[in-house]
């Protein structure tokens, strides 16, 4: 055996490689000594040639979680893939599961994916359109806010008929119906179920609301129907990033410090600046 075969033998006895879907890590260990190379697989690049998040955001997620898990946190991970990653958060005793997707993959198809309409909210004549909704979400609202979602549920004013349709639909990770624990929002026009990753508006109450707005004759249902859905999901969504644990702090910079008026806040300004029409007709 030439030199620096054995060399490498040697070498390669306390190597470990690791392959990640964005580079190799191979750690070099022996005694008390370790060292560990980095090698970085080029980024992807988007259509218009912008280096793209990717699963960067999942493997920076992925570390905070792992370091989490070594301080005792009562964290664990339940599911992994490369463009998926499950945690479970029993830190307040809940088994409160939360899926993290890649950035990449939040288009919008896969958001009109997580839209639900109930039987009877898609037959107002201010129905929402869930594709628009999920064009104008994927084009409006930083991907860190989106990163946890599982569902928008967009119910009527009859709850009682919806529930029964959404009862086998909406279930958590762990297979578990989400309606044997959290009620539909009757009186309000929102909700965000921090434990599920998913917010609910109501339709049905959200045009009654217009119509009120409306009986001075100024504006139109539909207008205002349109204002009221995208706000409040908006404000929904930024109370599912409230409660992300692993979302990064720059997303609350600049904004109220109440979560309450953060969230609606956000949800104006984010309006105002982009406009949008999520309704049907
Ligand atoms: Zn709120």
């Amino acid at each position: 055996m030439k030199v620096g075969e054995r060399l490498m033998k040697l070498v390669s006895r306390h190597m470990t490689k690791e392959e990640g879907s964005d580079g190799q890590r191979f750690t070099y260990r022996k005694g008390s000594f370790a060292v560990t190379l980095w090698f970085e697989y080029p980024a992807k690049a988007d259509g218009n040639g912008q280096k793209t998040d990717g699963c960067g955001t999942l493997r920076g997620i992925r570390e905070a979680i792992q370091a989490d898990i070594d301080l005792g946190e009562l964290i664990y991970i339940m599911d992994e893939s490369e463009n998926e990653l499950t945690v479970v958060d029993n830190t307040e005793d809940t088994d409160r599961a939360i899926r993290y997707v890649s950035h990449d993959k939040i288009t919008p198809t896969w958001l009109e994916e997580r839209i639900v309409t109930t039987y009877s909210a898609g037959w107002y004549d201010q129905a929402v359109d869930p594709c628009a909704l999920a064009e104008y979400l994927s084009r409006t609202v930083d991907k860190h806010i989106l990163q946890t979602l599982e569902y928008i549920v967009i119910v009527s004013a009859d709850t009682e008929c919806d529930w029964d349709e959404l009862f086998p639909i909406l279930e958590d990770r762990h297979g578990n119906s989400i309606l044997e624990v959290c009620d539909l929002p009757y009186d309000g026009v929102g909700i965000h179920w921090a434990e599920y990753q998913t917010v609910v508006i109501n339709l049905g109450n959200i045009i009654e609301l217009s119509k009120e707005l409306c009986a001075d004759g100024f504006s139109d249902v539909a207008t205002e129907t349109n204002i009221g859905v995208i706000t409040t999901v908006l404000h929904e969504l930024f109370h599912m990033a409230q409660n992300d644990p692993y979302a990064p702090e720059e997303l609350f910079q600049g904004l109220p410090v109440d979560p309450e008026d953060q969230a609606e806040a956000w949800a104006r300004k984010t309006f105002e600046e982009n406009g949008g029409y999520v309704l049907a007709k």
